[in-house]
């Protein structure tokens, strides 16, 4: 049942398995607070069977929205669709969802086949049957033989998949995860971040994973949805957001950004403070300032003075930090155009052409005009 390649957008014709329509969430005044708008008029649908995360800083609405989709908390105004059906003021356990939160909430005195099992008893499921799934549940999240074990004697990433196979046994057709990995330290979140995907595509079920982490959005998501003070400012695979960010905002949260200011020419060309034209991948009207965002990654480092192919732009600069991590050398380059440092980030291992530079050399810095993105703001 593994799914091939993921899926880059709603299929025109089917119906998405979460829909938000202009969704707000006010929280009324309180003796401390003013009125807080924790979501904005949000928009946003999330195609069946897709890894989807919900991508922000820590208060800008993660929880809110997925505690709307999951019925802890009503729309203050908007709509909230599954799979078609309008939500209303459905409880929790009316929706064909469950949660996984950060903090397990694992009952302590109940086993692990009693923790999973827990949904079933509430949904009067026959005995035989609950058995049956509450054993597949667990054998999904590879905890086998672990059944009569207490919370309190497992790992926190055990707990983690008690929580998930709870979650999990009631079959919902959308399951919802807020930082599920967040109390995990570093490498049992990168060895989850893997099985959850992995697991996900076995099951095909819809995922929402709230995130704050953007390697973890950007490393297990189809596409994800960047949120910025209650509002989404993009949606899209992990390639377009972080190759092509729309804003600032987005740029900067998502990885290392340089950001350069130009004036548009036309619409494929901007001109750098020193008056150096070069291409973009999408324009401005002519004489309007814009920024610009190139990735680190996409820029290449050679020799001051060396000739440069058509179909590459460069500036000249000069080398003036190195940091060197192992599988990649940063430089920080002092562009000839002006402006901020530049960072550039080259790879090590297997581009055998990268030449270590050494600190006050000149350098040519060149990239690909498609890999220079015009911001909106
Ligand atoms: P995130 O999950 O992205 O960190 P939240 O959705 O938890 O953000 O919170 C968004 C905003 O709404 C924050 O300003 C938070 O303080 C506020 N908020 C969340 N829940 C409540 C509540 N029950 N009452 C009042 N304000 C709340
Ligand atoms: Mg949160």
């Amino acid at each position: 049942m593994h799914r091939g390649a993921p899926r880059l957008s709603a299929t025109a014709g089917t119906v998405p398995a979460v829909s938000l329509r202009r969704v707000t969430k006010r929280f009324p005044e309180t003796r401390l607070d003013d009125e807080v708008v924790a979501v904005d008029e949000l928009d946003l649908d999330v195609t069946d069977g897709e890894f989807f995360a919900l991508l922000g800083p820590s208060g800008c609405g993660k929880t809110t929205t997925l505690r709307m989709v999951a019925g802890f908390e009503f729309p203050t105004e908007g709509s909230v669709h599954i799979h078609g059906t309008e939500m209303g003021r459905r409880p929790p356990d009316r929706r064909p969802v469950n949660t996984v939160f950060q903090s397990y909430a694992l009952f302590p005195h109940m086993t692990v086949a009693e923790n999973v099992a827990f949904g079933l008893r509430m949904r009067d499921v026959a005995r035989d049957e609950a058995r049956r799934r509450v054993a597949e549940a667990i054998e999904l999240v590879q905890l086998r033989g672990r059944d009569g074990a207490m919370p309190g004697d497992l790992s926190g990433g055990q707990q983690q998949r008690v929580a998930l196979a709870r979650a999990l046994v009631n079959r919902p057709k959308v399951l919802l995860l807020d930082e599920p990995l967040g109390a995990l330290d570093l490498r049992l979140r990168e060895a989850m971040q893997v099985e959850l995907k992995q697991l996900q595509a076995l099951l095909g079920i819809t995922f929402v994973h709230v995130t704050h982490d953007q390697e973890e959005a950007l490393a297990m998501s189809d596409r994800l949805a960047v949120m910025d003070a209650g509002r989404l400012v993009q949606v899209g695979t992990p390639a377009e957001v972080y190759e092509r960010p729309r804003t600032r905002f987005v740029a900067e949260f998502l990885g290392d950004a340089n950001l350069l200011t130009a004036e548009a020419v036309d619409a494929e060309r901007v001109r750098l403070p020193d008056g150096t034209v070069v291409r973009i991948a999408s324009g401005r009207s002519a004489g309007a300032a814009v920024h610009l965002s190139l990735r680190p990654e996409q820029l290449d480092l050679v020799a001051a003075g060396t000739p440069v192919e058509p179909h590459l732009d460069a500036v000249e600069g000069t080398v003036a930090r190195i940091g060197y991590f192992g599988s990649a050398i940063e430089y920080d380059v002092a562009l000839d155009t002006g402006g901020p440092e530049v960072l550039v980030t080259a790879r090590l291992g297997n581009a055998r052409g990268v030449v270590a530079r050494t600190v006050g050399e000149r350098v040519r810095m060149r990239w690909t005009p498609d890999s220079v993105t015009v911001l909106e703001d």
